[in-house]
């Protein structure tokens, strides 16, 4: 049996070395069942070299290892200091590439680079139709005036008043997911195909009074909660779980990543986005889910595109 962790020290036990993290990376994503990762072989039977690390695929003869064809191959860094950073990570507020460089004793750049492909992996979460009741909303993030308070009233005039900050766009199944993504304006061009390409037709949508909404009336139910009359609970309406995220997201840009590009706010957007999703679960299952997400024919070339 092999055992779990679920804190830091745990995991650090877990993975004494190298081979010990292949090995854990090979269960989870062959489990058992070997597949050559080489480009046009469908080989699945290996010769395994004594290290424990390195296959020898039958049909082909090239070798691979459980890294081979993941965001991790490109990278010279040990494994458990990738697995060690995702724990690190899913810290509730995260974690910034300085701190990430001194706790893990690498380069900041090559922190910076491994959170970033990190993230590009947390976002890659495989995902279903919303149902149900879902809450919608946008938030405005970033920007250099930390101090402007978000004014819903900004929302249906033009532009200037968020000039310089970037609108997210959320969806939230009551007791399901949560879907967040950087948008290039709250427009119903730009909303309606994220509407409806991410929840079922049908569902309960809950939103604020923004007349962008109204465009989902016709496939959707729609429920209105008057923000603008100061009314943030009408029944089950309400936008609540949404909003709490965005503060949480900003505390969290602002505070530990003190900036983030508009380049680059999408991929902490989907880090918060996964670590709100996965928040029950116990390190080594977020580590598994991970995993999974890790899309192995997603090449390197393809994540820093
Ligand atoms: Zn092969």
């Amino acid at each position: 049996m092999v055992p779990k962790f679920d804190n830091l020290l745990q995991l650090i036990d877990r993975f004494p070395d190298e081979k010990s993290c292949h090995q854990y990376l090979a269960g989870q994503r062959w489990d058992g069942y070997m597949e050559c990762p080489h480009e046009g072989c469908e080989g699945d039977e290996a010769w395994v070299f004594k290290d424990g690390i390195r296959y020898k695929c039958k049909c082909c003869k090239r070798i691979y290892t459980a890294k081979t064809g993941t965001i991790f191959e490109a990278s010279n860094l040990p494994l458990k200091t990738w697995f060690v950073a995702l724990y690190l990570v899913m810290h509730k507020k995260g974690i910034s590439s300085i701190q990430l460089a001194k706790d893990v004793g690498i380069t900041q750049k090559s922190a910076w680079f491994l959170l970033q492909r990190m993230r590009t992996v947390l976002g890659n979460d495989k995902q279903e139709k919303l149902a149900g009741k879902v809450e919608l909303d946008e938030a405005y993030v970033g920007g250099k005036n930390k101090n402007r308070h978000y004014d819903k009233k900004v929302k249906n005039s033009q532009g200037r008043a968020y000039k310089d900050k970037t609108p997210v766009f959320g969806m939230f199944e009551r007791g399901g997911k949560l879907r967040a993504t950087v948008i290039t304006a709250a427009s119903g061009k730009v909303l309606r195909p994220l509407v409806y390409s991410n929840i079922e037709m049908g569902s309960t949508l809950m939103t604020d009074e923004f007349n962008v909404y109204r465009d989902f009336e016709s496939n959707y139910t729609r429920k209105v909660v008057e923000h603008g009359k100061g009314k943030y609970v009408d029944g089950d309406c309400y936008t609540n779980t949404l909003e709490g995220f965005w503060s949480h997201l900003k505390r969290g840009i602002t505070g530990i990543y003190h900036w983030a590009s508009r380049k680059h706010l999408d991929k902490y957007v989907q880090e918060f986005v996964f670590k709100y999703n996965y928040r029950n679960l116990g390190a080594q299952q977020q580590m598994d889910v991970f995993i999974r997400n890790m899309d192995v024919r997603l090449k390197y070339r393809d994540l820093v595109a």
